[in-house]
């Protein structure tokens, strides 16, 4: 069996939605399981409204709620037989998890208070209503599928907007519940990035967490594939809203793709390579738009050494930590990973001495404004918000005298330089206003 997972620009509109039929019809003797993201931009308008609600700003959180509720019905009735059994079933599911969300994001506006948990349970809604829709379409296209409840099988911690997966319970549940669900169905669906908690509450695994949902899944059920749907054709030597002419990867290995996903890379969530990983399963990536094209392949092997593609991340912050003492750095870092642990903080790249610290760190809005509030109580802390981080990701980039030089003359100025242990990519940070620039003109270098 295979798993493909569908983003949300892939399911954005009807036309797109008819396409991943198409598609899932092509692959239907590999016996798939469909996971959705949401459609496009509905996790961040839950999340607006969510943050409407908490801000009292009823209007708003209406107005959007309506927005929701309407796109969705309109798209039920775009793809569905009118009059049909289908639409009239795939109406109600959509109005009864509208009417639950408005209650819900009701009660927050009642309270002003949105806890983690709140807020997962409210962004949870968009893979809802997507998976609704998509199914029912596949059954009026002559399918077969089978709507599965992902937070049925996917068990998570109590972190709610970015819970962690219990990997172990979490295949125990989706062996045990598999076999029940795919009987006389031709397609399983289910949602990508929702789950619950081990209290038995609704829970995320992160924003863009559906990759990492569709690995597990791959995991669990040792799928053959796990293809990640997306609207570029494949893993390409930078992001292509940035550069225009890049060109595909072909192959890379595991480790390098885990490497651009951390630094920034979008095209695949930074987790989704571990399940994958353990079992061997391949990870494909190919456009929606263009099913013909031939896409990513990741696993074991990589392509050998040299510059493989350019990651930018202009969502971070950067940090110089400086210590009144001198030769304390052991204790100052343990002090800082304790801080950034506790606020559930990611940190990337860092460079070190006997007494500062430069650290990027993904931005977190209040957690990093607590990190650094906690942080100054000892240290001294700059903090600089209008710093980007490129990276050049291959094997053995940070080794190589020409990666390393090309890099440098093409950053100016360069507030930081850092080269992953594993010599799998190498680091800059610079100004966000003349990063693009640099992901370019180091495009043009190593690609050109
Ligand atoms: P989905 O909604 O399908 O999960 P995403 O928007 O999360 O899609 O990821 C796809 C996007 O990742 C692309 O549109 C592209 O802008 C971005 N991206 C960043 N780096 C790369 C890269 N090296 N190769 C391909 N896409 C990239
Ligand atoms: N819908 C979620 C998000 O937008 C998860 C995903 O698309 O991967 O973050
Ligand atoms: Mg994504």
């Amino acid at each position: 069996m295979i798993i493909m997972k569908f983003g949300g620009t892939s399911v954005q509109n009807a036309e797109a939605i008819r396409r991943v039929i198409g598609i899932v019809r092509g692959r239907m003797a590999e016996k798939p399981l469909v996971v959705v993201s949401a459609l496009s931009k509905v996790t961040r308008q839950l999340c607006s409204i969510a943050e409407a609600a908490q801000g009292r700003r009823e209007d708003e959180f209406r107005e959007l709620l309506s927005a929701l509720r309407k796109r969705h019905c309109d798209l039920a009735a775009e793809l569905l037989p009118e009059g049909s059994a289908l639409l009239q079933d795939c109406l109600g599911r959509i109005g009864q998890l509208c009417d639950e969300l408005e209650d819900f994001v009701y009660g927050v506006f009642r309270i002003a208070e949105l806890s983690p948990r709140s807020y997962a349970r409210i962004v949870s809604t968009g893979e809802l209503l997507s998976s609704v829709i998509v199914s029912a379409a596949m059954n009026a296209a002559g399918l077969s599928c089978h709507w599965a409840d992902a937070r049925r099988m996917m068990v998570t911690d109590c972190n709610y907007m970015s819970a962690a997966p219990d990997l172990e319970a979490t295949e125990a549940n989706v062996r045990r519940e598999y076999p029940a669900l795919s009987k006389g169905a031709s397609v399983v669906l289910t949602q990508g990035f929702i789950a619950s908690s081990v209290e038995g509450f609704p829970s995320v695994l992160g924003f863009e967490g559906s990759d990492y949902s569709a690995a597990i899944f791959g995991m669990a059920l040792n799928a053959s594939r796990v293809e990640i749907w997306t609207d570029v054709d494949g893993i390409r030597t930078a992001d292509p809203r940035i550069v225009s002419d890049t060109g595909r990867i072909a192959r890379l290995s595991y480790d390098e793709a885990a490497e651009m996903a951390s630094l920034g890379a979008r095209v695949l969530h930074p987790l989704t390579i571990g399940p994958a990983r353990k079992r061997g399963i391949p990870v494909v990536v190919l456009n929606s738009s263009n099913p013909e094209g031939q896409g990513s392949e990741v696993s074991f092997s990589g392509e050998g050494a040299g510059p493989k593609s350019i990651a930018l991340n202009e969502e971070v912050e950067f940090l110089r930590i400086t210590s009144p003492k001198t030769g304390g750095a052991a204790a100052m870092l343990a002090d800082v990973y304790q801080v950034l642990a506790s606020e559930g903080l990611k940190s990337g790249p860092e460079t070190v001495s006997e007494s500062s610290l430069n650290i990027v760190l993904e931005v977190g809005k209040t957690a990093s404004d607590n990190a650094v509030r906690r942080l100054r109580e000892k240290y001294e802390v700059q903090v600089s918000t209008d710093r980007a981080l490129v990276s050049v990701v291959g094997r053995d980039v940070a080794s190589s005298h020409e990666v390393l030089s090309a890099l440098l003359r093409k950053s100016a100025p360069v507030y930081m330089l850092s080269a992953s242990p594993s010599m799998l990519s190498v680091s800059v940070v610079v100004d966000k206003a003349g990063a693009k620039s640099i992901v370019a003109a180091l495009h043009r270098e190593y690609f050109g």
